[in-house]
């Protein structure tokens, strides 16, 4: 007895037709004598009847929840008042011939019957969902996602393939390739005191691919970054990573979109309209305080700093920058207070306020505002005035952390999905701890060709050929044009102050491919999670996931990382310092 095919794919066609199907008891019940299971396999769940006189009743009386079984019967098509809507399977049920128990369940920890029902499934909490992992795989939301996945990855194969991209493995242990993170180091036994590093991205290696003329290599790759946990990160997460030789940021750009383009249209049947709009990072921060500005509702910060300066209000009158956002409520003092503690927490010196009503302004700082405000920044009656002055950066960053949570606040947020590019990014910024300049994307990144003169002079002010990627105000993905020069390569790392001898130490390799005749370059990564995630609607990556670490980056279900003993130590050289 094999089986004849799945039980989620049972249709009127079968009606009649003798089956065998497989799966787990979703659910089973007694109604007037008759036994009803509802059985399910990865496709879907499908009714099965036992009547008190077929032989496998005793057999079907015993089954509970989560019991792997295998039934024989005929299907029969259902009454009219009896199909079942919700279920592709809802116009047949399986009357059963035979049943046989193939193994045996504990009662699952939560149910996950619901979703197979086209039911919501109750909530629980995520350390035990983590935990009892495998049950909670068996919810039909984590079998949506991770088919999603699935058929997002092949999308990208498909593409990619037909544009002449191959794909190409790149080491897991190797040497460290920076992106700002720490490395997560592998020891040795062969070398003691020697490691690996597992790879933060496939960069250095996908640069060499194009020095070794490949031309157009991809790659999902899995990245290792030991951060400090954010809520949405995973120690070790997948890029699809892509580069290209002789193209300009614009190709790459094209592309990358067409990309987007084809798996909407494949996974979810959504057409996106190209191209993608663009601000540069100087305008993304200005207007939505972000350098992943979430364009799913409007609400832009203004700049009033030239309203405010050399003013009576203190305060604003010498500040670098002043800007506000016009929140289209009036909001009440805890809701403003609430607010302040966010922009406080981005590094705003506070949130000041006030709001039109009654045709004035009032509360807050309203007897400071310069009646000019008036006439560049448009407020109506029931709104709220939201200001914060001070550095640019932190002035823009903190209201943009404002603007964020009033669109979610006031449910401003529009349903669908919107793309973004944000260009022509910093090559630098200052680093205020070490005191010396740093690289914004990585220090392989070609600094604009128009600015090259500013390099030593201005750092600061050169733009780098740097692009992100931006989803629903999340960073999808960041690229840049390489540097393919040995020269200015060996200039950008004196200028990150790592000298000639680190850079040989540390990126030899590097520089002596370059010094074979290297193309120009560039490409991107996508973080391939978070972009299934917004596809799914999801908030949390770890629902696109199989086996995701919880938030202090463990693995509950393995208890990963855990101790190893003495003798694994000694063998790679290792002994742990316990400090008292
Ligand atoms: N390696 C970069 C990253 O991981 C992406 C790129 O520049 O292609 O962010």
């Amino acid at each position: 007895m094999r089986r004849t095919l799945y039980c989620g794919h049972l249709r009127e066609q079968h009606v009649g037709k003798k089956v065998v199907l497989e799966g787990w008891v979703n659910r089973r019940r007694d109604l007037g004598g008759l036994i009803f299971i509802d059985l399910r396999d990865r496709e879907g769940i499908v009714q099965v009847i036992v009547n008190p006189d077929s032989a496998c009743f005793a057999e079907a009386d015993r089954v509970r929840s989560e019991w792997v079984v295998r039934v024989e019967g005929v299907v029969r098509g259902r009454p009219a008042e009896q199909v079942n809507p919700k279920l592709s399977t809802g116009a047949v049920e399986v009357v059963a011939e035979g049943l046989e128990v193939l193994a045996e369940a504990k009662t699952p920890p939560f149910p996950i019957d619901a979703g197979w029902r086209g039911e919501e499934d109750q909530g629980v909490n995520e350390e035990v969902r983590l935990k009892n992992r495998v049950v909670d795989l068996r919810r039909k939301r984590l079998h949506d996602n991770l088919r999603l996945r699935h058929k997002v990855i092949a999308a990208i194969y498909r593409f990619l393939d037909a544009e002449g991209f191959i794909s190409v493995e790149t080491p897991y242990l190797t040497r460290s390739t920076p992106e700002g993170a720490r490395d997560f180091l592998v020891p040795s036994r062969l070398e003691p005191g020697h490691f690996y590093a597992l790879p933060q991205s496939p960069q250095l290696f996908k640069q060499m691919l194009m020095v070794a003329g490949y031309d157009r290599y991809f790659q999902i790759a899995r990245c290792f970054r030991d951060e400090d946990l954010r809520a949405d990160r995973q120690p070790d997460f997948t890029q699809l990573d892509l580069e290209m030789s002789f193209v300009t940021q614009e190709d790459i750009i094209e592309l990358n979109e067409r990309l987007a383009a084809y798996i909407l249209r494949e996974t979810l049947g959504v057409e996106l309209a190209l191209p993608f709009p663009r601000l540069s990072y100087a305008e993304a921060m200005n207007r939505y305080g972000s350098d992943k500005p979430d364009l799913r509702f409007g609400l832009e910060l203004q700049d009033v700093t030239e309203v405010f300066k050399g003013g009576e209000f203190r305060a604003f009158a010498s500040a670098e920058s002043v800007k506000v956002l016009v929140a289209p409520a009036l909001l009440s003092r805890k809701e403003i207070e609430e607010l302040e503690a966010l922009a406080k927490s981005k590094g705003a010196a506070g949130l000041a306020w006030a709001r039109l009503e009654s045709g004035a302004l009032s509360g807050g700082i309203a007897r400071f505002v310069p009646p000019a405000l008036l006439e560049q920044v448009r407020v109506q009656e029931g709104q709220t005035l939201l200001f914060v002055a001070g550095a640019w950066r932190k002035t823009v960053e903190s209201l943009g952390a404002v603007r964020l949570e009033l669109g979610k606040r006031l449910g401003l947020l529009e349903p669908g999905f919107k793309f973004l590019w944000v260009v022509d990014f910093p090559l630098l910024e200052w680093d205020e701890e070490a005191g010396r300049w740093t690289y914004m994307h990585h220090p392989f990144t070609s600094p604009n060709l128009d600015d090259l003169h500013l390099l030593e002079s201005d750092p600061g002010q050169v733009r780098a050929y740097a692009y992100d990627f931006v989803f629903n105000g999340s960073e999808a993905g960041g690229g840049s044009i390489r540097i393919h020069r040995r020269d200015l390569q060996e200039r950008m790392f004196a200028l990150l102050g790592i000298g000639p001898e680190e850079a040989r130490e540390k990126f030899g390799f590097l520089l002596e491919a370059l010094s074979y005749g290297a193309p120009p370059h560039g490409g991107i990564a996508w973080g391939l999670d978070r972009f299934v995630a917004n596809l799914a609607g999801e908030e949390s990556i770890r629902e696109v996931i199989a086996f995701p670490k919880n938030k202090e980056g463990k693995e509950p279900l393995t208890g990963a990382p855990a101790a190893v003993d003495e003798a694994q130590l000694a063998a790679v050289g290792l002994s742990v310092r316990r400090e008292a």
